[in-house]
């Protein structure tokens, strides 16, 4: 049976493939525009995978 998600990756079990995320602080830049932070994932590290033996470990530590 074929597997569509290469197998030395898997998505990301912190993020779901979202790895990276604005957040609006409530403030706005002087042209008008929100002011945003971006939130990158540290288990992934912005990539939305993780290596498997490294999905595996995460999981298996339990915490
Ligand atoms: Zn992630």
């Amino acid at each position: 049976m074929p597997e569509i998600t290469p197998a030395r990756s898997r998505r990301c079990p912190d993020c779901d493939d979202f790895p990276s995320v604005a957040i609006t602080t409530g403030q706005t830049n002087p042209d008008g525009t929100r002011k945003t932070l971006t939130v990158t994932c540290r288990t992934c590290q912005g990539t939305g995978t993780v290596p498997r033996h490294s999905a595996v470990t995460a999981t298996s530590s339990g915490r």
